[in-house]
């Protein structure tokens, strides 16, 4: 199965809707991964904005 990620909110999604923003619209067209363990530790989540510890693609489309 090919990874998809929000739209909105560029996090991998694993079920049918995005944890965060709870939204269907997906895309599989995405640059870059990044894995946020901890938000408060993390400098990239911090310059992504990043609030809720998860995969994110760096770009999507
Ligand atoms: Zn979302």
């Amino acid at each position: 199965m090919k990874k998809k990620f929000c739209k909105k909110c560029k996090i991998l999604v694993k079920g049918d809707k995005c944890p965060i923003c709870g939204g269907n619209s997906f895309t599989e067209t995405y640059y870059g991964l990044v894995a946020v363990i901890d938000t408060n530790k993390s400098k990239m989540a911090k310059e992504l904005d990043i609030t809720i510890p998860g995969e994110y693609a760096l770009k999507v489309r």
